[in-house]
């Protein structure tokens, strides 16, 4: 858990420069034209506060500039001390925590913690262009898909003993044994929905394991392998030679996205569904047991908060 003790969490400049060190580690650079020549940038000083502490002057382009411009926390009136807070509640906290939580330990209102937070979720979205595919030659990757939403909109209605998904969010997702996962929340799950998913998330380099659903034999051929549990004939785990065919590793996923949402989240409106399951995902892709500390993640969440500010305009 977060050391409180640190100044980050009490003292402005010190939590603005802690962010610059992340941020410019090589020294600022200009977010409007990209100079980076640290001669051509000037950090505007003043006796009286009247300007933004931390605020730079570009001689490129004549703008002005600080560290959060063009980030996920511009143009919020929100302290970075509270910033720091929250990033290090959400990015350490195993299950995430509830914007009635972050508002109660961040003194802020409930609106404002709701905004940070999923502020924070979108600077915890992998790129997904520049990781790369998951999987390979000789690796495995589970895929899935499951159904989630609130109580009252899941209907009890079952197609051929399957719950129908009508209704319901559909949420397909991939993992890689021993590696990362992906979710997405797609409007529905089908075969060309999980296709599109699978083919531009997974390297077909790799072997396709999955249940006997009927979403994934067709595209399981353009995989190395396709191998498949039959979850219908009570088979779970099965053990051949050189492998274990299992859907396992995606289920826990799903079950820990679940649980949480379940017990910190109750009420998750359907387009911020993506939002959450990014949050999930980042937290499984640098848990501990892959050697990531509470530091690392929130450090890779500053590191993430580039370039993709979101503008609320209604908070629900
Ligand atoms: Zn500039």
């Amino acid at each position: 858990m977060a050391d409180l003790q640190n100044p980050i969490f009490h003292d402005e400049d010190k939590a603005r420069e802690a962010l610059e060190a992340i941020r410019w580690p090589h020294g600022p650079y200009c977010p409007h034209c990209g100079n980076a020549n640290p001669d051509k940038i000037a950090l505007i000083e003043g006796k009286k506060q009247s300007h933004r502490p931390g605020l730079r002057y570009c001689n490129e382009c004549k703008g002005q500039f600080t560290v959060t411009v063009g980030t996920v926390f511009e143009r919020s009136k929100i302290p970075l001390t509270k910033w720091w807070l929250a990033t290090h509640l959400l990015g350490a906290s195993k299950k995430g925590m509830s914007a009635h939580q972050l508002h109660r330990m961040l003194g802020v209102t409930y609106k404002t913690a709701w905004f940070m937070a999923h502020r924070i979720r979108e600077a915890m979205k992998e790129d997904v262009k520049s990781s790369g595919p998951l999987g390979g030659e000789g690796k495995i990757v589970e895929a899935d898909e499951t159904y989630f939403g609130p109580k009252d909109t899941i209907k009890k209605r079952t197609i051929r003993g399957k719950p129908s998904n009508s209704s319901k969010r559909s949420i397909v997702a991939l993992v890689e044994r021993g590696g990362s996962v992906r979710s997405f929340h797609v409007e529905r799950a089908t075969k060309a929905s999980v296709r599109d998913v699978l083919v531009r998330n997974a390297d077909r380099k790799s072997t396709l394991m999955t249940d006997e659903s009927n979403f994934y034999p067709i595209t399981g051929r353009e995989f190395a392998d396709h191998a498949t549990v039959k979850h219908t004939g009570g088979e779970y785990v099965r053990y051949e030679a050189d492998r274990i065919v299992h859907t396992n590793t995606i289920e826990n996923v799903f079950s820990v996205f679940k649980r949480g949402m379940v017990g910190v989240y109750q009420h998750c409106g359907e387009a911020h569904l993506h939002r959450y399951l990014a949050e999930f995902d980042f937290r499984y892709n640098r848990r501990t047991k892959l050697g990531f500390t509470d530091q690392m993640r929130v450090d890779a969440i500053m590191e993430g908060i580039d370039g993709k500010r979101l503008t609320y305009r209604s908070a629900h």
